[in-house]
């Protein structure tokens, strides 16, 4: 399956884009993988997503709590952050099963920490610096990623044309 490649210049790009991605994902949930190192801009991306949906205040990274819980949009949101598992069957201790159900939405920080625990994405999306700001990468992963992954590729080639990049 192909890969989508862009570039984000700056932060502000980096939430822009979580807030396209918001709009490709519309209410029907989706399992969403964020890759890259620390300080790719994984947070950073939650960030504007999240807002996007109307939440005020600050996104952080819930590295301690490992899960953010966002239950006051159309539609529940989990914001993971799996940095510090020390084992990925820890995940089961979260008691987050319910979680991974449709129409809800999760976004999770360092997936590989859990690996064999979660559901499968239906889009990953990797972020690494680059020049002063950061390539972004995603590939589909389901048919339901596919029609994301589209939505996003023509949101993203609309603005390019706007900005004459
Ligand atoms: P992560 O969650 O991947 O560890 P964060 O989002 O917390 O990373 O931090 C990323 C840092 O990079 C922040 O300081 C943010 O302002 C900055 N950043 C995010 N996107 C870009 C970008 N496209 N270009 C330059 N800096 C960015
Ligand atoms: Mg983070």
């Amino acid at each position: 399956m192909s890969v989508s490649d862009y570039y984000l210049s700056d932060d502000d790009a980096t939430q822009e884009f979580g807030a396209a991605l918001a709009r490709a994902i519309g209410d029907s949930g989706a399992i969403v993988y964020l890759q890259g190192d620390l300080g790719a801009g994984k947070t950073t991306l939650s960030r504007g997503l999240i807002r996007a949906l109307g939440h005020v205040g600050p996104v952080k990274s819930p590295t301690y709590t490992l899960v953010e819980p966002y239950e006051n949009f159309d539609f529940p949101l989990y914001h993971f952050d799996l940095y510090r598992l020390s084992d990925p069957e820890e995940v089961e201790f979260l008691g987050v099963d319910d979680y991974f159900e449709p129409p809800a939405l999760c976004l999770i920080e360092w997936p590989q920490r859990g690996q064999g625990y979660l559901p499968r994405a239906d889009i990953e999306i990797s972020l690494a610096a680059e020049g002063d700001g950061r390539r972004i990468t995603w590939q589909a992963i389901t048919p339901e990623g596919d029609r994301i992954s589209d939505q996003l590729r023509r949101m993203m080639d609309a603005s390019a044309d706007k900005t004459g990049n």
